[in-house]
């Protein structure tokens, strides 16, 4: 399998938009939508502005169906991890060094040009029901581009997670977002993978949206998925977890379910995990690997 999925350049002038699936390797949902969308690109003659790149993230825990190989590829970005991939890769130690070398090669390369703006979407799907959302640093909370999606929108979840590759290529000026289809292995993720890198190609101007029934469909899916959910929330806890903790959270949980102050959201060795606070419980781990527990968070008008 290669890295890039593919590449759509328009003769006219517009913004790059870089559609990233399989960060984190378990998670294939974005990568077939990238592909599903390219296919009908390709198929269509569809009249394309700009640039449109699909790239796969973790490309070796994707082909061994795994979250990662050595470490989470999707907490790493920073400026020293920059330089110290940007090095020889026989001084390589870990697989995702390699990984991560390649990737952000590839953006470099892709970055330069004359572009309207600049774009990147990273896919992931989590291990929860309700988990269709966006994280996004909160100057971008209204970007139109984000607003397009309908969904959930989570603002300060960079202020707990150390080096995800959308702040890093946030404050690289790309407008970047997390785009959390739902959960791992179900057929909505797809379809919802799917509606949402065709909203963001019309959104950022990469297309003229399509009029006909079945980019209709894919607008409504988005609409209705997001109808009982929040529209914009805050980050307001984490729970750290080691592997060592045996963390065990206690099943049934899903996105945006309102939790007590007290209330037993887990177990690991020493003993029981209760919220901290009063709110709505995120992205609570129901995998092997992560380090992080549960999230609370609240609405925000
Ligand atoms: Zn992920």
């Amino acid at each position: 399998m290669s890295r890039i999925l593919g590449l759509f350049e328009g003769e006219e002038k517009g913004p790059l938009v870089v559609l990233l699936g399989g960060m984190h390797g378990n998670e294939v949902a974005g990568v077939k939508a990238i592909q599903e969308v390219f296919r009908v690109l390709d198929e269509g003659h569809i009249h394309i502005k700009g640039k449109i790149v699909g790239l796969i993230g973790n490309l070796r825990a994707l082909e061994e169906h795994k979250r990662f190989i050595d470490y989470d590829l999707n907490r790493v970005w920073n400026d020293g991890y920059a330089s110290l991939i940007k090095n020889d890769p026989e001084a390589f130690v870990y697989a995702e060094d390699l990984e991560g070398a390649q990737l952000y090669e590839l953006i470099q390369k892709f970055s330069t040009g004359d572009y309207t703006s600049k774009v990147l979407v990273d896919l992931h799907t989590t291990s929860a029901e309700n988990g269709n959302f966006i994280v996004i640093p909160e100057d971008e909370a209204q970007n139109a581009i984000v607003k397009a999606l309908h969904l959930p929108v989570v603002i300060d979840l960079d202020k707990y997670l150390e080096g995800t590759l959308l702040k890093f290529m946030h404050d690289q000026g790309y407008i970047s977002f997390a785009f959390e289809g739902g959960q791992i292995g179900s057929s909505k993720a797809l379809l919802l993978h799917t509606s949402g890198i065709w909203e963001v190609l019309s959104a950022a101007g990469s297309i003229i949206p399509l009029q006909n029934d079945e980019f209709a469909k894919y607008s409504r899916v988005l609409q209705e998925m997001s109808e009982s959910l929040p529209k914009t929330v805050r980050v307001l806890y984490r729970h750290y977890v080691e592997e060592k903790d045996g963390f065990k959270m206690v099943n049934g949980f899903h996105n945006f379910q309102k939790v007590n102050k007290g209330e037993l959201l887990a177990k690991d060795k020493f003993g029981t995990v209760e919220s901290p606070l009063d709110g709505m419980i995120f992205m609570p781990l129901y995998q092997e690997a992560g380090n992080d527990g549960f999230f609370i968070v609240e609405e925000i008008i």
